[in-house]
C-alpha cells in the first residue's frame, strides 16, 4: 500500500511503496536542528513530485538535502548508502531518505524509532 508525504504547503509530494519497519532519528547536528525522522528507500521506489520551490542544501557536497522554499519543510534527501560499502565492500549506491513526519495518512509516532548516532559517526 502506497503512502503519500507532502510538505506543509503541498508543493512537494512524495509517494513511497510502504511504511518502513522503523523511523531513524539521526543525532547529527543538521538532523537534530531540523527535527526529522527518516525512512530509507531505494531511488526507484520513490516518486518525487516537486515544483520550482524545491530547494537543495548541500553542506558537504556529498548529500543533497531537499526542502520546500515556500513552507520550509525538510522533505527528502539523496545520500550514499554507506551500509552497502561496509557490508559488501562495494561502491555506495544512492539512498533516498524520506522525512516521515510529512506522511499524511500515518502518525509517525506509531513507528518504532531507532537512534542513529550521526553526531559521532561523521
Ligand atoms: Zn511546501
Amino acid at each position: 500500500m502506497t503512502h503519500i508525504a507532502t510538505c506543509h504547503c503541498g508543493a512537494t509530494r512524495l509517494t513511497i511503496p510502504r511504511l518502513p519497519e522503523k523511523a531513524i532519528a539521526c543525532t547529527c547536528t543538521f538532523c537534530t536542528k531540523r527535527g526529522v525522522l527518516w525512512g530509507y528507500f531505494r531511488p526507484d521506489e520513490v516518486v518525487v513530485e516537486a515544483d520550482s520551490e524545491d530547494r537543495v542544501y548541500e553542506p558537504s557536497g556529498v548529500n543533497r538535502h531537499h526542502f520546500c522554499g515556500r513552507c520550509g519543510c525538510s522533505t527528502w534527501s539523496q545520500t550514499p548508502d554507506w551500509s552497502a560499502v561496509e557490508e559488501n565492500d562495494k561502491e555506495p549506491v544512492e539512498r533516498i531518505s524520506i522525512n516521515l513526519c510529512l506522511l499524511d495518512d500515518t502518525d509517525v509516532r506509531d513507528l518504532p524509532v531507532e537512534l542513529l548516532d550521526g553526531r559521532n559517526s561523521w
